[in-house]
């Protein structure tokens, strides 16, 4: 054992917070024999297995800060850390609480697991928690501290509620959703009074509003950030807590309120908060939500769940399955169209089965072919929502079907009970 194996080991460590692992010890050359002997002469003093503090280093209670150092170094033993930073993406992040927490944003919860996200399920002997990142790995999404690599604010806090939705032992628990109300509170704080803060808050209510619904008790989010800007309960009970809306409306909707709320709340506001939440939640019919409206312009109905009224529904899915293909869409082919698509010029449709281009597509045609109207639908994948008709013959019946009262058409076709009674004799 010479003395320039333990400045080999000494300069290591000084370079990775006094840490090394036994994978790098043997990297310098040390052999089993060497290390056994530097911890016996207490040069080296075992923290986890396969994991060393040199004992030149003078803290020595654990934070969540060393926790965090000595797990990410264990994710990949046998590489020196500073390598590691100059990889074209990160192979290891530190994540979701344990992120939030070195950055200051939550408190300081005392002996957690470190959570870390890897692209790769490495072999792997530590104490971390391993997540699993919904999208690779990048620098951009890290900063790197002092040597450590550090999902920034708003990943980590997706990686929060992505683990909490991975993990459905605790649905919607109220704990998750005060933690995610105080850290959404203290990013946005921080980013007010930045030239960036609109675009984050933007991004807070893209990872809030996104899977989170079913994590995260979004109302009950919004309404704990309205309270700490002083809305009244009275208000919050008329606005942003009623009628579960949060349940109700389609995920875009709610990144839409996530967003205005925030905004309201934290950048300098042109209109009050009180004003802002009764205009996006309030039930009264003469002066509906936007929430609860439907998303067709200037359509002043209620939506259902699709985000659409029952009316603006069959337009908008029609609007889509006609869409003409745009770069980036799968194309795959069905006869003589595409799987899921109506091909319509506005005057004609292209029969998927024979290429013809008709103004209907109907019974009588399709008999031609051996196939009912839904066999048809089946096989090209056309919604049953969408009429297998031309843009101005669809136009024209809407009109028509409008013109007669759609009410009562519909009142003939489902007869109540009093007529349904068999006629007295
Ligand atoms: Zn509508
Ligand atoms: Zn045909």
């Amino acid at each position: 054992m010479t003395e320039d194996k333990q400045r080999r080991v000494a300069a290591a460590c000084a370079r990775q917070w006094g840490l090394i692992t036994s994978a790098q010890i043997e990297m310098l050359g040390l052999n089993r024999q060497d290390t056994k002997r530097m911890r016996e002469a207490g040069l080296l003093i075992t923290l986890q297995r396969g994991l060393y503090r040199h004992h030149s280093v003078t803290e020595t209670v654990p934070t969540v800060l060393s926790d965090a150092r000595c797990a990410w170094l264990l994710t990949r033993p046998a590489m020196w850390g500073e390598d590691r930073l100059a990889l074209p993406a990160p192979d290891a992040v530190l994540t979701a609480t344990t992120a939030l927490t070195l950055h200051g944003i939550t408190p300081d919860a005392g002996v957690v697991v470190p959570e870390i996200a890897m692209n790769t399920q490495r072999s792997y002997r530590s104490t971390a928690r391993i997540l699993a990142p919904p999208d690779r790995l990048d620098w951009a999404q890290a900063q790197v501290i002092d040597g450590l690599p550090i999902a920034r604010p708003i990943p980590a806090l997706a990686a929060v509620i992505a683990a909490a939705s991975a993990d459905h032992r605790n649905p919607r628990s109220a704990e998750l959703t005060s933690f995610v109300a105080a850290a959404v509170a203290r990013i946005c704080d921080d980013a007010a009074d930045r030239p960036e803060g609109d675009a984050v808050i933007g991004q807070v209510a893209g990872v809030v509003g996104r899977r989170s619904t079913q994590v995260v008790d979004v109302a009950q989010m919004l309404a704990t950030l309205c309270r700490e800007a002083g809305v009244s309960e009275d208000i919050l009970a008329q606005t942003v807590l009623v009628g579960r809306w949060n349940l109700a409306v389609p995920v875009d909707r709610t990144r839409q309120a996530v967003a205005a709320v925030l905004a309201a709340a934290f950048t300098a506001p042109s209109v009050s908060l009180p004003v802002v939440l009764a205009d996006l939640f309030s039930v009264d019919p003469h002066q509906l939500g936007q929430v609860w409206r439907c998303a067709h312009r200037g359509c002043p109905d209620r939506a259902t769940g699709s985000g659409y009224c029952s009316r603006h529904r069959v337009l908008e899915v029609r609007d889509r399955t006609t869409r003409p293909v745009a770069d980036g869409d799968e194309i795959a082919r069905s006869g003589f169209g595409i799987y899921g698509r109506l091909d319509d010029d506005g005057h004609t449709v292209l029969c998927h089965e024979c290429g013809r281009r008709l103004r209907h597509i109907n019974a009588r045609h399709l008999a031609g072919h051996d196939m009912t109207a839904a066999e048809y639908r089946v096989a090209h994948g056309i919604s049953p929502r969408v009429g297998l008709i031309s843009g101005d013959s669809h136009r024209r019946r809407a009109q028509n079907s409008f013109d007669q009262g759609r009410p009562d058409l519909l009142r003939h076709l489902r007869p109540t009970a009093a007529q349904r009674r068999p006629p007295p004799d």
